[in-house]
């Protein structure tokens, strides 16, 4: 291979851009020029000029492929300095010039002028030798390749390598615009070939929905599909059929001419799987209502509010241009990505039709390879993952709202979603407060904790979300702020506008908009009977409470900060149950420092006092709950892997400085340390071996306890109860990994019921298991302040309800008109039940029978 410019040779490590330095584009060499005139490093044919004219492939007569990109990053001028003297297609000779550019502009504009020049297919190639030094254009040679003895050794017809179709019309009525061409680039994903799309001298990579997009064809456009690589020849029959087909769209004039039916040639092709089938098959939404005004969801936080709708607008998001390096800085776009993703998907389960067609060109966009690596070269000059993010999405949007079809300037709006999606989940620790006027019902598709801790309760009525589910973090919090709440709502509330009148029923699951009259007066008319209970309950809440039949049951409190700890004592919780100590390290860059966590843990230990009990639970991240500073490789099950005591565990360093922390506070109050997520004995007694160091080194011993929120830990709760001073039973994970239902997917939610007689059963063994060894039990999972489950826990034996802070007084004043006796029978009744649905249709009856039992007492 000839050196296409003058200068001197790099080795490809050097050039600041991780695609081409880690050899994912391909192999070879880089120069740093001293011409201005790239000249083919072989003869062949010229199969690519990209558009931007940066960049030009040449295949050779050999069928090797050999890239050559001008510069670093110099996509984004858009042709700015480039001036072609090939037009794709031409053969050309080894030294013939191809592109005149404009060294000292594209030198002031882009990252780097190192010119690199790439073997896209190394399997053409067995062996490569690399010049070093100064060399000559034209003159010098700068590789050597040995070509494979067998490029068909497979038995592939040598005309596989490259490939090019016919000119296809596009039959589509607006080109090819977003999700058309998102099928398209996921089709040609399942080829290993490199798929291009070309009209004309442009050329589009298929496998990027951005370029296609770029390419901003019109209907009746001419296109053919070319590739190159062991698989072209199918990728090439495949697409050229897929876009005769309309694209996965229907409406299209191929299905006018052919008929429905005969609207999906590609079925046949390799890569029919991973077509989205035209008509998805129906799916379960939300339930529907009759009144159209009222939308349907699933209750995530109690009560009835009446209200006016504000639609989350995100703040403005601040990044910071300086990243911490690469590496960490990859991990970090690589994590929010697949968090994006993880959302959109949970999202697209629960939307049929056009709604999950607009988030299947959403997931396409997030796996965009250009969009990605041009992400990824920002990170190359030290900027941030936020900050080349946002760069490198905005430049897009940017191009595309500068194209002429409105169509695809609308597009624009969905990489400006998406990106925006991704920013703040790299951003997320620096979004403001929401900001809203008071007596609002804030709806949005998801709050993330930190949106939902930020809320200020006293202007925010009442929360709606169509994601997430009773179980997610966001409900909890809702819960805790004593906010009513709905998630899995029907996805017409996103277009519900701004002070629209509404009323919002946590208790049912329910969004009603436009209330008549009638409607308001009897809303105002529950309200006020349900202030007025609250106001009882209230009054009776700092006194303890026991049933009927004398038996006591703690009511204790779960939060996250010093100020519910304050607000626990002041409504009559009788401790902290829970003490969910990861919010001390959300929302934040660097971990709480030692000094930091105890000043936390002393403040919530003095706020109890020495009478009542604080559990303080150890750090519970991993899965959903991911921190900055604690990069974990991005996993595919994440509730399934590195999380809770697991967490700690690979990082032991975190935990011992967490303990000494909670031991600090230890002679301030009664404080016991809780592992969360303990599926085995192992796991506990590497956990307390480290424990029991710290205590040893500080002179302090505290009580320990497990969550048991895995089926194995509550199958063998004997056996860990020999080894611990307490459970507590975190239901809302228990229930997660019983029934096998993500706790956060709001298609699942109304199904992923805690009350499921496996979950009560796995309840009831655990609380057998303490007992024979003399150890107490308590629930702090969402069940334990569902008023009906209440009885149930307390006859399966449980002997202490840990609850958000605004349900203290009502659990309490419940207790107190139960009798255990009751609750006992009860319990076995159930325990004998086959589903979840028989469970609470009985436990509706006795709801029934007891209002008719105190209304007759009333008379
Ligand atoms: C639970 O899983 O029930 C629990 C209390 O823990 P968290 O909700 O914090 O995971
Ligand atoms: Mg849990």
């Amino acid at each position: 291979m000839l050196a296409p410019l003058s200068g001197v040779l790099v080795p490809l490590e050097r050039v600041p851009d991780p695609v081409f330095a880690q050899r994912t584009v391909g192999d070879g060499v880089s120069i740093d020029p001293t011409s201005g005139e790239l000249l083919a490093p072989a003869a062949g044919r010229v199969t690519l000029l990209h558009r931007a004219s940066h960049a030009l492939a040449i295949t050779t007569d050999e069928g090797l492929e050999i890239l050559v990109h001008i510069g670093v990053d110099t996509i984004t001028l858009n042709g700015k300095g480039f001036t072609p003297r090939v037009r794709q297609g031409d053969r050309v000779a080894a030294g013939q010039p191809l592109i005149s550019f404009d060294a000292d502009l594209i030198a002031r504009s882009a990252p780097s002028l190192l010119t690199q020049v790439l073997i896209t297919n190394r399997e053409r190639v067995s062996g490569m030798s690399v010049a070093t030094g100064l060399v000559e254009a034209g003159r010098s040679i700068i590789l050597q390749a040995d070509l494979a003895a067998a490029a068909a050794a497979d038995g592939s017809p040598a005309t596989e390598t490259a490939a090019v179709s016919e000119e296809i019309r596009l039959p589509n009525r607006q080109g090819l615009h977003a999700r058309p061409a998102a099928t398209v680039a996921a089709a040609a994903k399942g080829f290993r070939a490199d798929v291009r799309l070309l009209r004309g001298a442009d050329a589009a990579n298929a496998k990027s929905v951005t370029a296609i997009l770029l390419l901003a064809t019109r209907p009746n456009d001419a296109i053919r599909v070319s590739a190159s690589g062991p698989d072209a020849a199918a990728a090439v029959s495949a697409l050229a059929a897929l876009l005769a087909a309309g694209s996965g769209e229907s409406g299209t004039t191929a299905e006018a001419a052919s008929g429905p039916a005969r609207g999906a040639p590609v079925t046949a092709a390799p890569v029919a799987g991973s077509v989205p089938a035209a008509a998805p098959a129906p799916a379960e939404g939300p339930a529907r209502s009759t009144d159209p005004r009222k939308l349907l969801g699933v209750s995530a936080s109690p009560g009835l509010v009446l209200g006016k709708v504000a639609q989350l607008r995100r703040a403005s998001i601040h990044v910071e241009e300086r990243g911490a390096g690469i590496e960490r800085e990859r991990a970090h776009l690589d994590v929010a990505l697949e968090r994006a993703r993880q959302q959109i998907e949970a999202q697209r389960a629960a939307n049929i039709g056009a709604a999950s067609k607009i988030l299947d060109a959403h997931l396409e966009l997030l796996a965009d390879p250009e969009l990605i690596d041009l992400a990824v070269a920002g990170l190359a000059d030290g900027r941030s993952g936020a900050y080349a993010w946002r760069e490198a999405y905005s430049s897009y949007a940017t191009r595309l709202e500068s194209l002429a079809s409105s169509l695809l300037r609308e597009r624009a709006g969905d990489v400006r979603d998406v990106g925006g999606r991704v920013l703040g989940l790299l951003a997320g620790v620096t979004t403001g407060p929401i900001e809203c006027a008071p007596g609002s019902i804030l709806i949005a598709e998801e709050f993330s904790p930190s949106e939902t801790s930020s809320l200020d309760a006293g202007k925010v009525q009442g929360l709606c979300t169509t994601g997430g589910g009773p179980t997610s973090h966001a409900a909890i919090i809702a819960r805790a702020l004593g906010i009513p709440a709905v998630c899995g709502v029907d996805r017409a509330a996103l277009g519900l506008a701004d002070g629209t009148p509404v009323v919002l029923d946590g208790t049912e699951g329910v969004l009603l908009r436009d209330p008549d009259e009638a409607e308001v007066t009897r809303a105002r008319a529950a309200i006020g009977r349900l202030a007025a209970q609250r106001q009882g309950e209230r009054a009776a809440a700092s006194a303890p409470a026991a049933t009927t039949d004398g038996h006591r049951i703690e009511v204790a409190a779960n939060i996250g900060t010093v100020e519910e700890a304050l607000a626990a004592v002041a409504q009559g919780g009788e401790g902290v149950g829970l003490l969910r100590s990861e919010l001390l390290f959300l929302d934040r860059d660097t971990a709480p420092s030692e000094e930091e966590q105890a000043d936390v843990y002393r403040a919530v230990a003095t706020a109890l006092g020495r009478e009542r009990r604080l559990v303080i639970r150890t750090l519970d991240v991993g899965g959903d709950k991911r921190l900055p500073y604690l990069p974990l490789p991005p996993e595919e099950n994440p509730f399934l892997g590195v999380r809770g005591i697991r967490t700690s565990l690979e990082r032991p360093d975190l935990l011992r400085s967490q303990l000494r922390a909670i031991l600090e506070a230890a002679p301030l109050g009664d404080v016991h340390v809780m592992f969360p997520m303990i599926a085995s004995l192992d796991e506990l007694r590497a956990a307390r071996r480290i424990l029991d160091e710290e205590q040893r080194g500080a002179g302090v011993s505290v009580r320990v306890g497990v969550m048991i929120e895995v089926p194995s830990a509550a199958l063998i709760a004997g056996q860990l109860a020999r080894e611990v001073d307490f459970f507590s039973i975190g239901t809302n994970d228990l229930t997660q990994y019983t029934l096998a239902m993500d706790r956060g997917h709001p298609k699942l939610a109304p199904l992923a019921d805690a009350l499921h007689p496996a979950v009560l059963k796995l309840i009831s063994l655990t609380v057998e298991g303490a007992h024979a060894h003399g150890k107490w039990v308590g629930v702090c999972g969402g069940l334990a302040a569902e008023p009906v489950a209440v009885p149930v826990l307390l006859g399966m034996g449980v002997d202490e309800l840990s609850v958000p802070v605004p349900a203290i007084a009502a659990v309490k004043a419940l207790v107190r008109r139960l009798a255990l006796r009751d609750c006992q029978a009860l319990a076995r009744e159930l325990l004998g039940l086959a589903t979840a649905g028989e469970v609470r249709a009985r436990l509706a009856r006795l709801g029934s029978e007891a209002g008719a039992t105190a209304a007759a007492a009333r008379r």
